[in-house]
């Protein structure tokens, strides 16, 4: 989609689509009003007569006003103005977005940006309404037969602005293509989304941008490094694990790197500790953390950040079989550390924690994993916020602040000694899982192997899923935006 920007009244305006926003109690915004008066009160009239209450994402399209040029107008309500926040902000231009993508229009003008809001700049809102804007603008129709009519699909956005916000704009975009492949790559069946095809994707990315190189470590790598706990989690499935190492270079190459680890597994059924049935097919969201690292890995190569990140995606599929390992087993980890299963259905944590010792020999600035690890998470913080866990308060602060300016919400979850004592196994060093306070023993795990460097993890279980509110939505390509909004942030520093 072509976004650029306009200082014209919304009045002359030749475009196909107009959206302006209005608030409860008839208030109107700027454009509004300038719209209101041209055509002799149609807004107002359309309030007194208790149409429109300018309620959080109400909609109406009206057509062929007089004296408009636009050809459609659509009102959006953004709820009371004096309580608008960022959050509704980006919630009432979602609504509105997704609604626009559904009209026969091939371009639109959008005058949200002109909403003053505290916290946010024009800048901020112009990025936010071009991300918005490019993530509901993409549609996942791979798998049907008959493809939903891509000529409906927007070409054109103008975006109302008073200054020249070039930057806000190529930065919304390329988060938002971030997002769009996170989305695209976690949505994708497991019976496509294999570990070998999360490789040729992440080889396929390294081919489209510039400072991106891709080397896969197959099975037989992964047995000369000793990752145990990796190999031991594939090994129950046909397809074997292995670990995508994706390097983006934007800065010197002394530079030390970030590097994100994202969870790979393209299919959970818990394996020998099976799941019920029911859900298990969103299972295949096993792998989003890994989606998140690709994602992000675009987003930054796009912008062409002055920083080096490396991504590790350790992959498998999680399948019950005659040579799958069992509850019971112990395995030895890269680390030398050793681990008595008690639950194969607690297998993320044991990819991960292969990889993060593997992370080691970068040198790293900072290591964050991201991983769909526990349903507790989603038990404790529902859909709406990442949970945070970090060796470092600063970290963990630094991560909630770029989620609240990126409007992809993080909440700082405890990381004390205490709870490691629900790991204790009478046979080997550990166990692999304990079901109270599940979310924050599964960190705990992780801590165990990130002792040498400065390091979060972000359990991204319920927010990259789709709620149960707009599962049709499939994935939502989240902590994409927190992970940019950071390392443009480090990139900076
Ligand atoms: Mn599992
Ligand atoms: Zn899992």
């Amino acid at each position: 989609m072509n976004i650029t920007l306009t200082k014209q009244n919304p009045v002359l305006l030749e475009t196909e689509c107009l959206m302006v926003a209005i608030f409860e109690n008839g208030l109107l915004s700027p454009a509004a009003q300038l719209i209101d008066q041209a055509t002799d009160g149609a807004i107002k009239k359309l309030i007194a007569q208790g149409d429109f209450t300018g309620e959080m994402s109400q909609i109406i399209t009206l057509y062929h006003l007089p004296n408009l040029k636009a050809k459609r107008l659509v009102l959006v309500g953004f709820g009371a103005q004096d309580k608008l926040t960022p959050a509704l902000f980006v919630k009432a231009a979602q609504t509105a977005f997704s609604a626009l993508v559904k009209l026969p229009a091939k371009n639109a003008a959008c005058f949200f940006s002109e909403i003053a809001l505290d916290t946010t700049d024009e800048a901020a809102r112009v990025r936010f309404l071009s991300q918005l804007a490019e993530i509901a603008n993409n549609k996942f129709d791979q798998f049907k037969s008959q493809k939903s009519d891509k000529t409906y699909l927007l070409a054109d956005l103008q975006l109302a602005a008073t200054h020249d916000n070039p930057i806000a704009i190529a930065q919304g975009k390329a988060v938002a293509n971030g997002v769009n492949l996170a989305r695209l790559l976690a949505n994708m069946p497991c019976n496509v989304c294999t570990p070998t095809y999360l490789a040729e994707q992440a080889i396929k990315l390294s081919h489209e941008l510039t400072n991106v190189s891709v080397q896969v470590l197959e099975k037989e790598q992964l047995i000369e490094l000793k990752m145990g706990c990796l190999l031991a989690v594939g090994q129950g499935s046909a397809h074997s694990p292995k670990l995508i190492e994706i390097h983006y270079q934007g800065a010197a190459a002394e530079q030390t790197p970030v590097v994100l680890v994202g969870k790979g597994i393209t299919f959970d059924t818990g394996g020998i500790s099976l799941k019920s049935p029911a859900g298990m097919e969103d299972m295949k969201f096993d792998m989003a953390g890994a989606a998140s690292v690709l994602g992000t890995i675009k987003s930054i190569a796009e912008l062409k950040l002055p920083i080096n990140v490396i991504g590790l995606i350790p992959t498998a599929e999680n399948m019950p079989d005659g040579n799958a390992y069992r509850p019971g087993d112990i395995l030895t980890s890269m680390s030398g550390q050793t681990i008595e299963v008690n639950n194969t259905d607690a297998e993320g944590r044991l990819i991960l924690c292969d990889a993060l010792t593997y992370a080691a020999r970068f040198n790293p600035h900072t290591v964050i994993d991201i991983a769909t690890l526990t349903g507790a998470i989603v038990m404790s913080l529902g859909y709406l916020f990442n949970g945070i866990f970090s060796n470092q308060n600063t970290l963990a602060h630094e991560l909630i602040v770029a989620g609240q300016k990126s409007q992809d919400l993080a909440w700082h979850m405890p990381l004390v000694e205490e709870y490691n004592e629900g790991l204790k196994s009478h046979y080997a060093d550990m166990t692999n899982s304990c079901k109270l306070a599940g979310a924050i023993t599964a960190a705990c795990f992780l801590s165990r192997f990130t002792k040498a460097y400065r390091w979060a993890h972000i359990d991204c279980a319920g927010s990259a899923m789709p709620s149960d509110m707009n599962k049709a939505g499939g994935a939502t390509g989240r902590p994409v935006p927190l992970l940019v909004e950071y390392l443009i942030n480090v990139s900076t520093r």
